[in-house]
């Protein structure tokens, strides 16, 4: 009979939470280096006693990546996550570790502490137990994701172009669903330029930059396909100074969601050919789409499948989810690798107050991970 990870999992629960509680009361604001090093210092450390291959790759304005090999074998498995937090140094003193009503709260605990304990504490099984492994496990955990992995991108890439597929241990969706796709995005800034003039007497010399712009965020925003999975949304204007003057300045933030690359493709051309329609007005557009959609192919389907086979050997059911959210697994999926998210804790509010794990679902969590790890 097949062994029942969930139960063996659930009685060491109270060793994964004090792990989660170390990690949490270390906080991880990307921005401060010195305090996601520690943090850092500390996963190496716990990955190392399990007899792991640690790298740290050094850093100067984020923390230091790791990057965690173990096992043997030509073929590799990635696993990718994140320990860096939106949450700023102090955050603890207001929200501390609490655990309330079969839920663990604290800063960072759902994105994405919890995930990278699950992966120590499924592997440390592996490794207790003797599990034979198919591949060799790399974990990378990076230390910018929460800024768009400005420092870890060409590592993420350079990881994945040598893996056979990439289990992302960022949060469940709300209802536990793995995410199978997730879409692209970035952001366009658009600068228009008028010519200021006395309203009152000088109306007709004037070229209205607020007008310019009323007329290109009706364009803008008609690119939205929603059949397409394509949204532009005009997120914030600036412009003018007083009434009484024509304004000669008028920009704006504009949000776009993407689910393919054609789409991606599509807008980017959209946006470059913008055009003034007022005689003397000028545009300038910046920013584009910097995170590709993470595509659910077939081999993802396969994946997914895998996985829900392994929940299914623990006795429950896995759903799959498309999300419009991105992660690093946008940039692993677009190595052309099968890549399964949100393999992570089950819980709610990311990046808010409220931030928390569903102790109950841990157990699952980490059976399907132990099983995932060595069945690839
Ligand atoms: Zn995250």
């Amino acid at each position: 009979m097949a062994m029942q990870w969930t139960a063996h999992f659930e009685k060491q629960l109270a060793a994964i939470l004090e792990e989660l509680r170390t990690y949490v009361e270390m906080e991880t604001p990307t921005h401060d280096k010195a305090a996601v090093d520690r943090l850092g210092a500390f996963i190496a450390e716990r990955f190392r006693s399990l007899g792991c291959k640690v790298e740290v790759i050094p850093q100067e304005k984020y923390g230091d990546q790791l990057r965690i090999e173990y096992g043997m074998g030509t073929e590799q498995v990635m696993v990718l996550g994140h320990f860096d937090t939106v949450k700023e140094v102090g955050t603890l003193a207001r929200e501390p570790w609490k655990i309330e009503d079969g839920r663990v709260y604290g800063p960072g605990t759902y994105d994405m502490k919890a995930g990278i304990v699950f992966c120590y504490f499924a592997l440390k099984e592996i490794i207790e137990q003797n599990i034979p492994l198919q591949s060799k496990l790399v974990f990378f955990w990076n230390t910018d994701e929460e800024i768009g992995s400005e420092s870890s991108e060409a590592w993420i890439r350079q990881e994945a172009k040598r893996s056979k597929c990439a289990l992302v241990i960022e949060p469940a969706a709300g209802d536990g669903s793995l995410k199978t796709s997730r879409k692209g995005g970035g952001e366009f800034f658009l600068k228009v330029t008028g010519r200021a003039a006395h309203a009152g007497n000088d109306h007709a010399l004037g070229v209205n930059a607020i007008e310019e712009i009323a007329h290109q965020i009706i364009a803008i925003q008609g690119f939205t396909d929603y059949e397409a999975g394509t949204t532009l949304s005009v997120g914030t204007i600036r412009g003018g100074t007083v009434s009484n003057v024509v304004p000669d300045f008028a920009e704006a933030d504009i949000d776009v969601r993407v689910s393919t690359r054609e789409e991606a493709s599509r807008i980017t051309a959209l946006m470059q050919q913008l055009s003034p329609v007022l005689p003397g007005a000028r545009l300038v557009v910046e920013g584009g789409i910097c995170k590709p959609p993470m595509v659910r192919t077939p081999d993802t389907e396969k994946l997914f499948l895998l996985a829900q086979e392994q929940a299914r050997l623990e006795g429950f059911a896995l759903t799959e989810r498309g999300v419009g959210g991105t992660s690093d697994g946008n940039f692993a999926a677009d190595e052309g690798i099968p890549t399964l998210d949100g393999l992570g804790p089950v819980g709610d509010g990311a990046h808010a107050s409220h931030e928390h794990v569903v102790i109950d679902a841990i157990p699952g969590r980490i059976a399907v991970l132990l099983r995932l790890f060595t069945a690839l």
